[in-house]
């Protein structure tokens, strides 16, 4: 290791160093304090190797050369002198070669490397003190070739892109489980706050929290990630036209609510609820949350932490709540708003321990009882409910038909559903409420807002794709999501860009690349596509998971998708990022994700404005149960014969109200929400400039300096990052039509009061005269390498 530090000296070292040959300021600079300031030894090492000219001539000679020239850098040279930053330069671009260069990068830390304008993060797992405000200032506005590739400098791209041409831009963050996604878009946050040096100190400290907050509700430990997002999240960071950041808004997709209610073996719930119970404890006040203190709840008691004791004795979770509350105190939640939030959480966690039992008399059957009546008392009584009524809401339904009203029993099981809906849904709507009021309290001011035109970069960090022993309905979501984004990068980096020569008539070799458009088809496509066909087996009440899977094989004649021999209730897929198996088993319930309207009735009741508020559909008659069924009663004789209320969704309850609109009545899926959520977000993303950063993970046993090939080489081939080399390289990421590139560059060679022709011919002039070159004129676009556009717009600060 101590050998290949040294051998790559970044060029704003050498720089520096040209200025003040001095090794006591060397050993200051922040690259030697920073990654590679392990031991003092390689330190000394390294000066030493930067006061040898011999050394160092070539190095900078080469880089400045290639810089220059575009001329493609050899693999020897690579070899002898430095590892390559930007693969585009390497001339042989084959698979070995791609993998070779990045794991000789990442044993070396450099856990960054180009592929033109995209970046390749991968995850170091381990910390690396190469973000600290030092390193924000050395990739501030500077070329980006001054430095070594860094997640700042990606940040910086894109806020320079967006200040130059005022336009929207948006980070697309890719990568699997655990390749790093999150820990990117922290950084990128982080960067773009010290970039838009808000005059309010009090905005950027906000911002800076939000990550911390919305992640302590939406990620959770699994099995390939301690932190994992179970929720897509697209982080909008507005800025004034001058660039001072302004305001912040979230957008949250597709959380995974069951995971409230059930973990996998060796998985733990949303990390809030380990936060809060041991940081109660800690406070003694879990007697006040009527939480049990004996034994942990049963949502969060898995195998690890069967005994209170467990949770509370981690003294991480304690700190991490403190942090939280510390983060919903510096966003400015009040003091009354977090209280309830946890009182809901700790509703949560009761409503968990609520237990049934069967109560079998002569004439019925199904017929349950809740025999722990303090955990339905404790959960009542923390929100602010009746009990009585929480167990009638638990235990029984009102089904409405052919003009009468008729109160039915849960079996146990049935009710032991209703009671996990109601968890999955306090949950779901807490978590929106929470990200809906982040957005409020980060909304830019009125004054400013309405001054001035904003403009916004937008930081995509998804779920990635994932891959366990046993997959379900949530890993289908995930992972289409996941092929989804991919989509996208193929039509910007691929398609879009081929188009783009092809219309401009500009010489370039064709890339093949894989094309997933089929397979994204075959998912969302109406009406055989996989969504369609699972909402159309929902709407059947005598569907089983088994007629779904059967349905998905006679519909989904495609080679994307097969059926297991021997194993039941299993298809698989074929996905971009290798295959997967899924088990059908309770999807089709999962899909319907149903709560008994009931159970929303008896919340709206509840004295915690936040739980009624969460639940307001407003209701012109509000009322208890009883009342609610009553009119239920009455309103049913004028509903059509057919129509039944009981176990619908929670909406439908508004159908009660204006009877009218039955025939509009259409339950809604999860996977009807998923698809929308998925049209939402790309309706954000399509506005903005895209700029990509493509997370990898070294190995799957999370251990630093660990670099797996296969794994690498399995992630690069899926994603296309080895036909994006070739194409990055032929590639010009910039593409400006004459009369924008003439308005905004014509100072470079023209004077202040010339008015040149928005033409060809202008175009030329400034290029010429900005001394640059490979750059290509199309029919009505200058097209343009990035540090082109680097190099004009530091000779237009310079004017
Ligand atoms: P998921 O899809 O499951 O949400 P992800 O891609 O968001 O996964 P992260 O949570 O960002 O993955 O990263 C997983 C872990 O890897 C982090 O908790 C951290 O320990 C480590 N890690 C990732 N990136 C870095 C980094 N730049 N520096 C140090 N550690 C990192
Ligand atoms: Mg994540």
């Amino acid at each position: 290791m101590a050998s290949s530090i040294y051998r790559k000296p970044p060029v704003c070292l050498i720089k520096d160093f040209e200025k003040r040959p001095s090794v006591t300021h060397l050993l200051d600079h922040p690259f030697i304090k920073g990654v590679h300031g392990k031991v003092l030894f390689l330190q000394k090492q390294l000066a030493k190797v930067l006061q040898d000219q011999k050394h160092l001539n070539p190095v900078v000679k080469t880089r400045h050369e290639r810089m220059h020239t575009g001329r493609p850098y050899h693999v020897e040279d690579a070899e002898k002198y430095c590892l390559e930053d930007d693969l585009v330069n390497l001339e042989v671009l084959d698979e070995d070669t791609i993998t070779h260069q990045l794991q000789k990068r990442y044993v070396d830390l450099l856990i960054y490397t180009y592929v033109g304008d995209i970046l390749i993060a991968l995850n170091p797992f381990q910390n690396l003190s190469i973000y600290s405000p030092q390193f924000s200032r050395l990739y501030h506005g500077v070329k980006r070739v001054s430095n070594p590739p860094h997640i700042f400098a990606s940040a910086d791209a894109a806020y320079q892109c967006m200040v130059t041409f005022s336009k929207d831009q948006c980070i697309v963050i890719s990568g699997e489980s655990g390749s790093g996604k999150t820990e990117s878009a922290h950084l990128i946050v982080q960067h773009l706050t010290f970039l838009g040096k808000a005059n309010n100190q009090t905005l950027r400290e906000k911002i800076l929290q939000v990550n911390s907050l919305v992640e302590a509700f939406g990620n959770a430990c699994t099995a390939i990630n301690d932190n994992s997002s179970r929720f897509g999240k697209y982080l909008e960071m507005m800025f004034t036209p001058t660039g001072a950041v302004m305001g912040a808004r979230i957008s949250e997709y597709l959380l995974e609510k069951s995971r409230v209610i059930k973990q996998a073996a060796g998985e733990k719930n949303f990390h809030i609820f380990y936060y809060i119970y041991a940081g109660l404890y800690h406070q003694k006040k879990l007697s006040e949350f009527r939480l049990p203190e004996e034994k942990a709840p049963r949502y969060i008691a898995d195998e690890t932490a069967r005994v209170m004791h467990d949770i509370t004795s981690k003294e991480s979770y304690r700190r991490q709540f403190e942090a939280i509350q510390h983060c919903f105190r510096i966003i400015g939640f009040t003091d009354k708003e977090v209280h309830s939030v946890y009182r809901i959480l700790a509703g949560i966690l009761n409503i968990g321990n609520i237990e049934f039992a069967a109560i079998s008399s002569q004439h019925q059957t199904d017929k349950s009882e809740v025999p722990n009546a303090e955990a339905l008392e404790n959960a009542a009584s923390v929100l602010c409910i009746s009990p009585e009524e929480l167990q009638e809401a638990l235990t029984s339904y009102c089904v409405v038909t052919r003009g009468e009203t008729i109160i039915r029993t849960n079996t146990v099981d049935r009710a032991a559903d209703v009671r996990d809906a109601m968890s999955k849904a306090l949950y779901g709507r807490l978590f929106s409420w929470i990200v809906n009021r982040i957005n409020t309290l980060l909304e830019p001011e009125k004054n400013i807002c309405s001054a001035v035109n904003g403009m916004n970069v937008g930081i995509l960090d998804i779920f990635g794709f994932e891959n366990f022993q046993r997959n379900s309905f949530e890993q289908l979501c995930i992972n289409i999501a996941n092929e989804q984004i991919q989509y996208y990068f193929n039509q910007h980096v691929f398609a879009l860009e081929q188009m783009e020569y092809q219309n401009e008539g500009i010489e370039a070799t064709p890339v093949e690349y894989e094309d997933n458009r089929p397979l994204l088809d075959m998912f969302l496509q109406k009406p055989l596509g996989l969504l369609a066909l699972l909402d159309e087996e929902s709407q059947f009440p005598q569907a089983t998971d088994q007629t779904l899977v059967d349905k998905f094989e006679d519909n989904l004649r495609c080679k994307y998708f097969w059926r297991p021999k021997g194993v039941e209730l299993c298809f698989g897929i074929q996905h971009y990022a290798g295959k997967v198996l899924y088990d059908a088993s309770g999807v089709l319930e999962k899909n319907r994700d149903t709560l008994p309207a009931d159970v929303v009735v008896v919340l709206r009741t509840s004295g915690n404005k936040l739980l009624q508020q969460l639940f307001s559909i407003p209701l012109t008659k509000t009322g208890n149960l009883a009342q609610t069924r009553a009119r239920i009663t009455a309103t049913s004789r004028s509903l059509p014969p057919h129509f039944s209320v009981g176990r619908v969704k929670v909406d439908t309850l508004e159908v009660i109200r204006h009877p009218e609109e039955t025939t509009n009545m259409k339950r809604q899926t999860m996977a009807s929400y998923f698809r929308y959520s998925l049209m939402d977000l790309l309706s954000k993303m399509v506005v903005g400039q895209p700029h990509f950063v493509r997370c990898i993970k070294p190995n799957d046993d999370r251990e630093a300096l660990k670099f797996s090939r296969e794994r690498v080489l399995a992630q690069l081939r899926s994603t296309g990052i080895l036909e994006t080399v070739s194409i990055r390289r032929q590639g010009y990421s910039h593409r400006i039509l004459f009369e924008e590139f003439v308005k905004r560059y014509y100072y470079l060679a023209f004077r202040a009061h010339q008015t040149p022709l928005a033409s060809k011919e202008s175009c030329v002039a400034i290029l010429e005269k900005s001394r640059l070159d490979d750059w290509v004129l199309g029919k009505t676009k200058v097209f343009l390498k990035y540090y082109h556009v680097e190099q004009l717009n530091l000779l237009l600060r310079e004017v």
